[in-house]
């Protein structure tokens, strides 16, 4: 394996409950940004319950309101505003990873004198952010304990990552109770995206992996196994726990200790949700199978041992090549049957825009870790997704 280094300082704070210790987490702070969605966290009854909290606190509260899904940059703007305004000292999030991202971008926005847009777009990197903390409402992205962000410029029609250090949050409260409002579509956008995590760090062609290999598999069975009973069954907490924990461990940095994995499907489903805005796991879902038809042959005993060890496929008289397809099939069926689609057509995308994507995907040149891909393996990938 690759040399590495490991830190992750978010203290994770799982349960029933748990969010009683979120006065011992604020304590040290007067001025705090609450930062929340659409108004799901209304609807559910979370917001009152962290407004009371902070009332108690006798905190100075400043809301920012209405983050959309694919947070969009002038909401970072207006965030970075407020913290200038009312001098804030801790950011707290309440949300899905479209939350915890824009708070991540304010953070570090909030200490640079610049546009933060130059972080997404690699012109600067933070040297120091406002610290901020999660309450985390739907189990997907793992933002809630990685340093990362995906920021959308809405006029340019870019998606763009980026991360630091500076942004992992200090703690975050993940109690399952607020997850079982989620809708089952969301549900499985969000499965999606934890098993496409995964994915990203699986496909690698470094040597000696096993123990990573193995936490990568588990991951996967666990979600493979939890999620046809959670579709049916939304409000079930134990069901609810094992995908929570199952997201923020498929990125939170441990489990791809030591490999180097791929991430071009992300990088390509953030082209698509720049033009089309459809939801990051939606896109993932449509995308990924036809990444992997795409670098099969790249490396066939890895696609077989996915389709062995985790899709429980029977190679036996197969080559490696027809195990992993077996493999990539068998993942096509699962996500079909849980309600994920399946084709860009699902979200009314025809092939007037392809040329576009595939352009915004090249912004930094050639990608991906397990091969690299070229502006017409985009293009081809694109097409079979149609
Ligand atoms: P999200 O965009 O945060 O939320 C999706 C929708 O679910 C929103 O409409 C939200 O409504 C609703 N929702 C959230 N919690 C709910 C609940 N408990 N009950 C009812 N509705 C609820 O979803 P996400 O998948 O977590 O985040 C997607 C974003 O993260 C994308 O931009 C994606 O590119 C990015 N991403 C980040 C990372 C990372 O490591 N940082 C990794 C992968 C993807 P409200 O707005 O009303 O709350
Ligand atoms: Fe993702």
């Amino acid at each position: 394996m690759q040399a590495f280094q490991f830190q992750n300082p978010t203290k994770l704070m799982f349960g029933t409950g748990q969010i009683a210790k979120l006065k011992e987490e604020l304590a040290p702070y007067q001025r705090v940004l609450l930062v929340y969605g659409g108004g799901s966290i209304k609807r559910n009854g979370l917001y009152d319950q962290v407004s009371a909290i902070l009332h108690d606190m006798k905190l100075e509260v400043v809301e920012l309101a209405g983050v959309e899904p694919n947070p969009r940059l002038h909401t970072v703007h207006e965030g970075v505003k407020l913290c200038r305004e009312h001098d804030i000292d801790f950011i707290l999030a309440v949300g899905g990873g479209s939350v915890i991202d824009c708070v991540k971008a304010i953070a570090a926005g909030a200490k640079y004198e610049g546009d933060p847009w130059d972080f997404m777009t690699h012109r600067a990197a933070p040297k120091a952010a406002l610290p901020l903390g999660t309450i985390l409402t739907i189990a997907a992205t793992g933002s809630e304990m990685n340093g990362g962000s995906v920021i959308t410029n809405w006029e340019t029609k870019e998606k763009l990552g980026w991360g630091s250090p500076h942004v992992y949050p200090q703690f975050s409260i993940l109690d399952a109770e607020y997850t079982k409002s989620l809708p089952k579509d969301q549900t499985v956008y969000g499965m999606v995206d934890i098993m496409s995590h995964v994915f990203e760090g699986y496909f690698h062609h470094d040597a000696d992996t096993s123990i990573q290999d193995g936490w990568m598999e588990s991951i996967l069975k666990a979600v493979i196994e939890t999620a046809p009973k959670l579709v049916q069954d939304l409000e079930n907490t134990k069901l609810r726990e094992t995908i929570l924990l199952s997201g923020t461990l498929a990125l939170n940095g441990m489990t791809t200790m030591g490999v180097r994995g791929d991430w071009a499907t992300h990088n390509i489903e953030h082209a698509v949700s720049a033009v089309y805005d459809i939801p990051h796991g939606g896109g993932l879902a449509i995308l990924f199978p036809n990444w992997m038809k795409h670098v099969l042959k790249e490396n066939p005993a890895r696609f077989k041992q996915l389709a062995v060890n985790v899709f429980g496929v029977d190679a036996s008289g197969l080559t490696d090549e027809e195990a992993g397809r077996a493999g990539i099939e068998a993942l096509r069926t699962f996500w079909k049957a849980i309600g994920a689609p399946s084709r860009l057509a699902d979200y009314d995308i025809d092939d007037s825009k392809l040329e576009e994507m595939a352009d915004k995907c090249m912004k930094f040149g050639a990608f991906g870790g397990f091969k690299k891909l070229e502006r017409a393996d985009v293009l081809a990938i694109y097409r079979a997704s149609l």
